[in-house]
């Protein structure tokens, strides 16, 4: 019975990430409005205002936030050039609110596919208006085909700001040694599992491996960059077994809970966060805004097949 709940799981995650893949389906689900309900849990509305509205609503649980607007793989730079705008309106948005509230970037949405030199360019500029306005520049990791071109990036970025950190992902096999390869330039990292579809080739397929990676990732980070020079460490993840795992890890090693934020999705373990905010854990809530939520919904939907009911309940208003 467990074998076939944990193959129907997994089914059900490989149908979820095809089909973060299909244009056409995008295309057709985002004009549905069961879908734009059900897609609500996760994201507080489509435009920057509600996800501000958001962050000003979680200040007072004691939790800080990160922004990010919902797109991937553009193929024209001028809308590479128009989320770069986005983002500089929205940093500059932030500043006078007092919020701490960090912005997180997509490569491919800001043209990685077509120039990387553009890219680059987009993103010194936001890290300089982050840096002016004393805030900070995060950079998601997508797929596997994508980690050399965002590390090579992101050590360039890291030359000339320190308020910029990156993504790495415990599914990958090769994280550890990006890792080791990352820590003497003082990178500031966001530790996460992973979310993209890989073959075992470049990930580990077992969710158990992929858990033990995390968790020996998190050791490193703790060990070495936590508190260090001003790196910032954040532990991206719901599972709680694993979290407490780190924390008493953090503990023995004498890392106080100043060091590193534990980072959660907007939706997603609301009273474990607020539990970690009360017990003096730091906090910080990833808020997606913005209409091209398909891709990234889907994966949601692949990380807990359990979420479809919200669609299908949303189908009934
Ligand atoms: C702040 C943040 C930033 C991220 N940035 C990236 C990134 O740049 N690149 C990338 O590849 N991935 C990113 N991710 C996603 C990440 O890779 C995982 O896919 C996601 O966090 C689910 O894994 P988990 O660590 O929560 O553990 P899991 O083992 O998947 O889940 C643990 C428990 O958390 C709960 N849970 C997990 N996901 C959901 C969900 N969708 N709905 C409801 N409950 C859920 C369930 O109870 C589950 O049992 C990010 C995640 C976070 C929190």
């Amino acid at each position: 019975m467990r074998r076939f709940k944990s193959a129907r799981r997994l089914l059900m995650r490989l149908f979820f990430l095809w089909a973060s893949r299909q244009r056409w389906l995008g295309e057709q689900m985002t004009r549905r409005s069961f879908a734009r309900r059900a897609v609500l849990r996760f994201m507080p509305g489509a435009d920057v205002d509600s996800a501000l509205a958001a962050a000003q609503t979680l200040r007072p649980r004691r939790m800080s936030t990160v922004l990010t607007q919902l797109g991937e793989n553009i193929t024209q730079l001028s809308e590479g050039k128009a989320v770069a705008d986005h983002y500089l309106s929205v940093l500059s948005r932030i500043s006078p609110t007092g919020l701490d509230a960090h912005v997180s970037v997509k490569l491919t949405q800001l043209g990685l596919d077509v120039s990387r030199e553009e890219t680059l360019a987009f993103v010194l500029g936001l890290a300089k208006r982050a840096a002016d306005g004393g805030n900070f520049l995060w950079i998601d990791m997508e797929d596997s085909s994508y980690v050399d071109a965002t590390l090579d990036l992101y050590r360039k970025v890291r030359q000339e700001y320190a308020n910029v950190g990156v993504c790495i992902q415990a599914y990958l096999r090769r994280t550890a040694r990006d890792l080791e390869s990352l820590i003497p330039i003082g990178p500031s990292i966001r530790l996460v599992k992973g979310a993209y579809s890989e073959t075992s080739a470049v990930a580990f397929p077992d969710k158990r491996d992929v858990d033990e990676e995390y968790f020996k990732l998190a050791r490193t980070l703790l060990q070495s960059v936590a508190g260090k020079n001003g790196s910032r460490v954040g532990f991206g993840t719901h599972d709680m077994k694993l979290g407490s795992r780190i924390q008493q890890l953090a503990e023995e090693l004498k890392v106080s809970r100043d060091a590193y934020e534990v980072q959660m999705l907007y939706g997603i373990g609301r009273a474990d966060q607020d539990r970690l905010a009360n017990e003096g854990y730091r906090v910080r809530v990833l808020i997606s805004y913005g209409a091209y939520w398909f891709p990234w919904y889907m994966r949601r939907l692949a990380e807990r097949p359990a979420n479809v009911w919200f669609v299908i309940k949303s189908m009934f208003g």
